[in-house]
Parts: C-alpha cells; sequence; structure tokens
C-alpha cells in the first residue's frame, strides 16, 4: 500500500507522511509496524489523502503539521508553510541578541509564528511581538504558542508596521511576501495553495520589502537591527533600499544553498 503510494506520489516521505497522518501515529511507529496490516477505514482516508496530494495539495495542508527549526508547528491554507531556508533569519536574529538580555522583538507577518517561535524559544528573555494582517493566520500562530508552551510572545493584528504604533524594538524581522507579481511559479505546484498574500508582492516583488525599509527606524532602538528574507535575485535590490534610507551595516546573507536570502541593516540614529 505505502510503496504503490509512493509510486504514484514520485516521493516515498510524501506517502510516508500522509500513510502516519491517516494512522495518526508519528515517524517511529513504522519502522516496529512496516508489516501490519492496516484497517480499512484507514486506508479509505490514507487513498483520500494520496489522491488530493496527486492533485497538488502540499503534504503540510494535509497533515496539518510542518517542522522548523526544533519546532513542530500546525499550518493551514491561511499560512505560508515554513520553508528551511527561512531558518537563516532566524540564525542571523539569534546572533544580535544575547540569549539573557530582555531584547525587545518585532516579527511581521508571522504566518503560523515560525520566525517569532523560533526566536522566542531559544531566546526566553526576549519579549517577541508577531504581527499579521491575517486574522486567521493569527489564530494559527496562537495556537503554536499556546501548544507548544512559548510565553514570551504577544501577537497583534495588522498591516507592516501599523501594530508597531507607539513601540520600539532592538530588532525587526520579517520574511515578506517576495515574489514577481507575473511569476509563473505562483501558477504550479505548491504555491498555487499558498496564500497569494503571502507570496507575492507588486510587479518587482519588492513593494512590501521597500514599506517595511522604510517604516522600520520609526520603530528600531538606536544601534537596532532589521533583518529580512528576499528572492535569491533581490540582494543588491535589498542593500540599495536599505543603504537609501541611511540604514548602516548593510549585509546580505546567503542560504545553505549560496543563494542571497537574508539581507538587514542598523538604524543608527536615536
Ligand atoms: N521562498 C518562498 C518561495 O519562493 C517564498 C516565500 C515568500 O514569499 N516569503 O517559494
Amino acid at each position: 500500500m505505502l510503496r504503490a503510494a509512493a509510486n504514484r506520489l514520485g516521493e516515498r516521505a510524501d506517502a510516508e507522511a500522509l500513510l502516519l497522518h491517516a494512522l495518526g501515529q508519528s515517524r517511529g511507529w513504522l519502522f516496529a509496524h512496516a508489516d501490519d496490516a492496516v484497517d480499512m477505514e484507514v486506508q479509505t482516508a490514507f487513498e483520500a489523502l494520496v489522491a488530493r496530494r496527486e492533485a497538488g495539495e502540499p503534504v503540510a495542508y494535509l497533515t496539518g503539521r510542518r517542522g522548523f527549526w526544533t519546532l513542530e508547528l500546525e499550518v493551514t491554507p491561511a499560512t505560508l508553510i515554513p520553508r528551511p531556508e527561512t531558518e537563516l533569519l532566524v540564525e542571523l536574529a539569534l546572533e544580535r541578541l544575547t540569549r539573557d538580555a530582555a531584547a525587545g522583538v518585532a516579527d511581521l507577518g508571522t504566518g503560523s509564528g515560525a520566525i517569532a517561535l523560533a526566536i522566542a524559544s531559544e531566546c526566553p528573555q526576549a519579549q517577541v511581538l508577531a504581527t499579521d494582517a491575517s486574522a486567521d493566520a493569527l489564530a494559527v500562530a496562537r495556537r503554536n504558542a499556546q501548544r507548544l508552551g512559548v510565553g514570551n510572545l504577544r501577537f497583534a493584528q495588522g498591516d507592516w508596521l501599523a501594530p508597531l504604533a507607539g513601540q520600539r524594538f532592538a530588532l525587526i524581522v520579517s520574511n515578506p511576501p517576495y515574489i514577481e507579481a507575473a511569476d509563473p511559479h505562483l501558477a504550479q505546484g505548491d504555491l498555487r495553495f499558498e496564500p497569494a498574500s503571502a507570496l507575492a508582492s507588486g510587479a518587482d516583488g519588492l513593494d512590501d520589502i521597500r514599506r517595511i525599509v522604510a517604516g522600520a527606524p520609526g520603530h528600531l532602538d538606536a544601534d537596532g537591527w532589521l533583518l529580512f528574507e528576499h528572492g535569491w535575485n533581490q540582494g543588491a535590490a535589498a542593500r540599495a533600499l536599505l543603504r537609501e534610507a541611511g540604514y548602516v551595516q548593510v549585509f546580505t546573507a546567503q542560504d545553505l544553498e549560496a543563494r542571497d536570502r537574508v539581507s538587514g541593516g542598523r538604524w543608527a540614529i536615536p
């Protein structure tokens, strides 16, 4: 049954994840029970999941779960599916925080809460504010914080800098939408099922990054950092936006595939 599904999907890992979801079991179970017969009910549920995957639905939406950093997160179609390359943004954020100092951190467009939860769980003294324009996404992020028992996290609904009104932070991070609106990939594969508002951002993909770069200084402490993810071909544009706005120590970091992935700068003016 598993082998046939793996062949249909062309991905054994996908078939395994869907079978374990239908069984309500975790991965370890499969090793001990690989040869067990499976109930009719489970077979029917598994078959339905495989058919939906074959029709293109992302595995993470079918199982409702995705691992990110050290955390297992709930994800729904209201949230982007966290990507492994976004862990670079978490690493760069953690390098700028002292684990036992009470720094204020804001994560703009938190989605499932992946970045905010990773930072908050690594830095229990940090006070993290996670924002999103989508109430449905924030509900998912709240459930994740509750289930994972991460307490040093607050939530606020609104567009980019709006929920930060009257507040300043040592660090602002974001994985905003940055795909060009006309990019054909948006109509292909898993991206078709993810919220367009979390993926695409105007003709050159930089509309939301422009707003974040322009607005963040009003909410950064002196010497505070802004760090954001972007596309592999947007490093130079991101650095130019940061420099023109007056940030210093502007840099771009590359992901494990040696592609430009995160840029940032420091706001030196109090
Ligand atoms: N990295 C994602 C992709 O290209 C896009 C995520 C985003 O827009 N923030 O699939």
